[in-house]
């Protein structure tokens, strides 16, 4: 069966289409700038030149009928027809407290995603139009809808709720949801796999480090705390943002610089992190670099970067009583060999050692520690859209 992952953005929709018998991508792609001038498709079929068409799309129907015609294009096609996609998983990034797992889409689910559209109102509108324009073009295909936040929602209240009145939580479900949960979960599996260990038997930190960063403890299989909060601004310091802070910060900047709270809303999401701390750039390779030529704000956002992410592990393995894996993944944690050996030195009294030739080695789905390590530290490259391809596959044979 051919399945086709959508990832929907307000103005763009990202797709790959994946054969599931060989777990093969056949295609992927992106199209921008949906709605707005000099909007294009980028096309990337498997084993063939990619291909750029730039034509203006009105909204994300257009959008999506460009990429189906791309897919069944004759000369830059991968399929013959529509009719050879078995089914379509969206990525939806807020299920709330209403999806524990991957649905397919009916329209109870459809009015259940539009119900938490307060707890992410920019990325579920987006989603919701993706979802929309899909069944659109292909109405007979069955549709699955994969949260960000499912795999968080085994947490315990005591990780999930926050020190504030519970009427909060009751009447506007203000709690601890979570991101990035295909990933962790994915990287998580995968650990236990690589390692030949049930995954029920081990206590897992994963290190999702990307420009959006965010750590999990996975203990038997099952997310028990993660960093992320109500929203992805929580926990981690971030390419722009600032992750935890005292949030008196909020007044105190109102109150000082005269600002209103979506100025403050824009420092925080935008302007802080990597960013706001180096003056320099959001991206960890300017980062590196910058901080390697002696930049002392780089060199200080790099430290601060490693430092939470390794007070997180710490914080984690007294969580769970235990850690036997760390996993490192995404941009960051794939490709940059000092931020790993940062973030892993000094924990060597958990039972952590590093192998620095392995860790320097380009790792990918494969351990840098060494072989007498209590610990086992894994590389492993994540794959959000072979997991939705996946969970879209097992709802839809039933
Ligand atoms: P992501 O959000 O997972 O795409 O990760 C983006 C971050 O990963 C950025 O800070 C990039 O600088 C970093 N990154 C991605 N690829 C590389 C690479 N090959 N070398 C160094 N950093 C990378």
């Amino acid at each position: 069966m051919n399945i086709l992952v959508i990832n929907a953005g307000s103005s763009s929709l990202k797709y790959q289409l994946i054969d599931m018998d060989a777990e093969k991508v056949l295609a992927k792609g992106l199209v921008e700038r949906i709605g707005i001038e000099g909007a294009n498709l980028q096309h990337r079929p498997a084993g063939k030149e990619e291909v750029r068409i730039e034509t203006p799309m009105k909204d994300h129907v257009d959008g999506m009928k460009l990429v189906l015609d791309a897919l069944v294009d004759k000369n830059h096609g991968v399929i013959a027809s529509m009719d050879e996609i078995g089914a379509v998983g969206h990525r939806v990034v807020h299920g709330g407290e209403s999806f524990k797992e991957s649905v397919l889409i009916d329209d109870a689910v459809m009015a259940a995603i539009e119900e938490n559209v307060p707890l992410a109102p920019l990325h579920n509108p987006a989603n919701i139009m993706g979802i929309k324009a899909c069944l659109s073009v292909m109405p007979k295909t069955p549709m699955v809808a994969v949260f960000d936040t499912a795999f968080h929602q085994t947490m315990p209240a005591k990780a999930y709720l926050y020190g504030l009145p519970i009427d909060l939580y009751r009447r506007l479900k203000v709690r601890r949801y979570g991101f990035h949960g295909t990933s962790h979960m994915y990287v998580s599996k995968k650990a236990a796999e690589l390692l030949g260990k049930p995954v029920e038997s081990l206590k897992i930190v994963t290190c999702h480090l990307g420009n959006g960063s965010s750590v999990s403890a996975v203990d038997g299989g099952r997310s028990v705390d993660t960093s992320m909060g109500l929203t992805p601004l929580e926990g981690l310091m971030m390419g722009t943002r600032c992750g935890d802070m005292d949030p008196a910060i909020v007044k105190y900047l109102m109150d000082r610089d005269h600002l209103s709270i979506e100025d403050v809303d824009k420092i925080l999401n935008k302007k802080s992190g990597l960013l706001g701390v180096s003056d320099l750039s959001s991206d960890m390779r300017d980062i590196t670099s910058a901080a390697a030529s002696g930049n002392e704000d780089a060199a200080n956002a790099l430290e601060m970067f490693c430092y939470r992410i390794k007070k997180y592990i710490g914080a984690y393995a007294a969580a769970m009583g235990g850690l036997d894996v760390i996993v490192l993944t995404a941009g960051i944690g794939e490709n940059v060999a000092i931020v790993r050996e940062k973030v892993l030195s000094g924990l060597e009294f958990l039972g952590v050692k590093m192998d620095k030739v392995k860790n320097e080695s380009r790792p990918k789905d494969v351990l840098i520690s060494t072989d007498d390590s209590k610990v086992k530290v894994l590389v492993i490259a994540t794959d959000e859209e072979m997991t939705i391809a996946r969970d879209t596959q097992r709802l839809v044979k039933g």
